[in-house]
């Protein structure tokens, strides 16, 4: 991904409305391109700080927006672990199917 697709991206990133593998490739981009770490940083503020100016509510906005990629990076992970916990699964299942099979030609 290059920085014109991630910036692209940043309003969806910040709508959540990214799928899974867009969300992986923007965060992976995001974390080592300083550039579009601090464009979404700013596309973050304008959005969270206008609605939170009419809110009337104290922030951190920067603490926030940190938190908010620790928090898409461990959905990511959980989504991961979840992937592969349902091949294992797959996994398993054809080896049972394959048990089941080759001890019915046996007993
Ligand atoms: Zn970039």
């Amino acid at each position: 991904m290059d920085c014109k697709d991630s910036i692209k991206m940043i309003p969806q990133y910040l709508n959540d409305e990214l799928n899974i593998n867009e969300l992986e490739e923007f965060l992976d981009h995001v974390r080592q391109c300083d550039e579009c770490k601090e464009e979404l940083t700013i596309q973050f503020l304008v959005q969270e700080g206008l609605q939170r100016l009419e809110d009337g509510d104290t922030f951190n906005l920067t603490m926030e927006l940190n938190d908010m990629l620790y928090l898409s990076g461990k959905k990511l992970q959980s989504r991961r672990n979840l992937l592969k916990f349902s091949y294992i699964l797959q996994v398993l299942v054809i080896f049972e199917c394959a048990l089941v099979v080759f001890l019915s030609m046996f007993l």
